[in-house]
């Protein structure tokens, strides 16, 4: 008998070997497509305006009229790998959080061999996206921009209102304006940064090369913001990387038609693949396969940190470092102080927690009120609460629709119960998941500031408030700063010029984004770069340079005009 080939190469040798195989599969890259000559520039990014769909308004009668023809449609969704939809029967339905009878699609199911088919189809794409000129990759989106802004603006919000129960002005900021920013600034961000070159001279030229990385970005994507989705696959690939692109799967609908608009736009095959599935069975061929060169994600902290020990478990199976990207969950805080005022402080709470059901990683969901003013911050509050109306978002007098599906009901459901037990419901408490997944905005007052509710990400309209003595108001920065794992978004309300200082300095590694005197949601592109550091993510702020860097990895080239001819340095002359 044979003896077994026993291998003396070490772990990392192997890979190298194993890479060469799998690069013989694919065609040598082809020469770069330049063909221009002179310095381009990227028009300068404006943030997009956002509408107002207020009666009358042309937008109001589009959006209307969108809603009421997508909510016929029961659309077909395909696995996309290499331009080629696929369908593979195994069928899972898109409904509406809040109306989860009615079903607006069926999504097939990406198997593991699909995975593998995704990364080759992404390699072979690679080959001649990275040779592309940067600006023909920018145009792309700038032009992706334009079709959302014009053409495709009603159909994206629309499927960001019935599938994932957003209000028409959640949609409009999300999944048309943030977007749109996306699209227009990461080019803007792209171009400073091929922008910075080192210093040379007259006998060398120092040149750095901005490359994509060596293997496919793997981008994870979260059902709460349609922008998200939007950005993770695209600004690898704006870069020159190739990528396989898993959406949530309580947020299919939006993210396939982010698909067929990216096509629209001039994007080739292969670019990105959109890959829908058990994100176990898809993550497991994604994360272990040799040529993963980055994760961009962006959801729970637990399901990122998984990813980042699955990874780390063993390196000798990568080519290169992969880049981990993950911007994850928050515990927002609200901080007033005595001086802070009570009716900007109750606005801030209703629309920092409870604006699209409390599902926003930035949303407020704990409360720290001086004693003095809280009589007054309690009413202005509750009164606006039991003002807000909750149910269908086609309606546009509602607020608030629906959680996005049973599990996220069940799971808040049980925080309120916990309130109802353990500390005080002023407002709200109701649910109701009869027809819709629906949770009513709740206030809970607790006395305990390490009170589970709130230290606990809930991601749904809950938010604990705990009142302390106005005398105490230091201790309660340093209870801010600890009571969480998350460092993600924050505010303080304050008057006094020095509470707002002391907040800031005590706080400062509590939150990425911090807010003074305004809630701690509604980052813009381009305005207040956005992340979160501690268990909230890597804080690479999505939607600036920071983040555009990540994707790129500098070679550095010097050239000299004129090479020695001599080995000898003048020092050897000594007599
Ligand atoms: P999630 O973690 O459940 O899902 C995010 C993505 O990961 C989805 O595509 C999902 O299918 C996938 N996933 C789930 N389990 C997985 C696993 N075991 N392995 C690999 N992939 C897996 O998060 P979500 O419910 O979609 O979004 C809500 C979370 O996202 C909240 O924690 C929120 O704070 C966070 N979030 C953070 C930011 C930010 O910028 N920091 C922005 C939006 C959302």
């Amino acid at each position: 008998m044979a003896a077994p080939i026993v291998s003396d190469r070490s772990a990392p040798e192997r890979a190298a070997a194993e890479s060469l195989q799998s690069f013989e599969a694919t065609s040598p890259p082809s020469a770069p497509l330049a063909g221009f000559s002179g310095t381009r520039r990227v028009p300068p990014p404006v943030n997009e305006p956002v509408k107002s769909y207020a009666p009358g308004s042309p937008e109001k009668a589009a959006l209307k009229a969108r809603l009421a023809s997508m909510a016929k449609e029961r659309v077909d969704i395909p696995i996309i790998i290499g331009g080629k939809e696929i369908r593979t029967g195994d069928l899972a339905q898109v409904v509406m959080p809040h109306d989860h009878a009615h079903v607006l699609g069926d999504w097939h199911k990406a198997t593991t061999p699909h995975v593998q088919q995704a990364i080759v189809a992404s390699k072979a794409a690679g080959v001649e996206w990275a040779n592309w000129a940067w600006e023909d990759r920018a145009a792309v989106f700038l032009r992706a921009a334009e079709l959302l802004t014009t053409t495709w603006r009603q159909t994206i919000n629309a499927s960001t209102m019935l599938g994932q129960s957003k209000t028409a002005f959640q949609a409009e900021i999300d999944s048309a304006c943030e977007l749109i920013d996306f699209w227009r600034f990461n080019p803007f961000y792209a171009q400073q940064l091929y922008d910075e070159q080192p210093i040379s001279n007259n006998v060398m030229w120092n040149q750095l090369d901005y490359r994509p990385l060596e293997g496919f970005v793997y981008a994870v994507t979260p059902f709460n913001f349609t922008s998200i989705a939007g950005n993770l696959p695209t600004a690898p690939a704006l870069m020159g990387n190739t990528v396989v692109w898993k959406p949530a799967g309580t947020a299919i609908l939006s993210a396939y038609y982010l698909m067929k608009l990216l096509e629209e736009a001039g994007l080739p095959p292969g670019v990105i693949n959109f890959v829908p599935g058990d994100p176990v069975a898809i993550s497991n061929v994604a994360l272990a396969h040799r040529d993963l060169a980055g994760v961009h994600f962006t959801g729970s902290t637990g399901v990122f940190n998984k990813m980042w020990e699955t990874i780390g478990a063993d390196m000798s199976r990568y080519a290169s470092y992969p880049r981990i990207v993950g911007e994850t969950g928050g515990k927002d805080f609200i901080v007033a102080h005595s001086s802070a005022d009570p009716k900007a402080l109750a606005v801030a709470i209703a629309r920092g927690g409870f604006e699209y059901q409390g599902q926003k990683c930035s949303a407020a969901s704990r409360v720290y009120v001086p004693r003095s003013i809280w009589k007054e911050v309690r009413e202005r509050t509750v009164a606006i609460i039991e003002e807000l109306k909750v149910g269908d978002i086609t309606d546009f007098r509602n607020f608030m629709g629906a959680v996005i599906d049973k599990k996220a009901f069940t799971k808040i459901s049980e925080y309120v119960e916990h309130a109802k037990k353990n500390a005080k419901v002023i407002a709200g408490g109701t649910v109701d998941g009869k027809d819709g997944y629906f949770v009513h905005p709740t206030l809970v007052e607790t006395t305990d500031p390490g009170y589970r509710l709130l230290c606990e990400e809930i991601f749904g309209p809950v938010v604990t408030v705990h009142v302390y003595d106005d005398a105490k108001w230091t201790e309660t920065l340093a209870i801010v700063d600890r009571t969480s794992p998350y460092a993600l978004t924050g505010a303080v309300f304050a008057n006094d010029r020095g509470a707002v200082r002391e907040a800031m300095m005590a706080l400062r590694n509590a939150a990425g984004n911090f807010y003074v005197n305004d809630k701690p949601t509604g980052a813009v592109v381009g305005q207040q770069p956005f992340g979160g550091a501690r268990g909230s993510g890597t804080n690479d702020k999505a939607g600036s340079k920071l983040n555009l860097v990540r994707w790129v990895s500098a070679r550095s080239i010097k050239e000299t005009f004129s090479p020695p001819t001599d080995y000898r340095y003048p020092f050897m002359d000594e007599k």
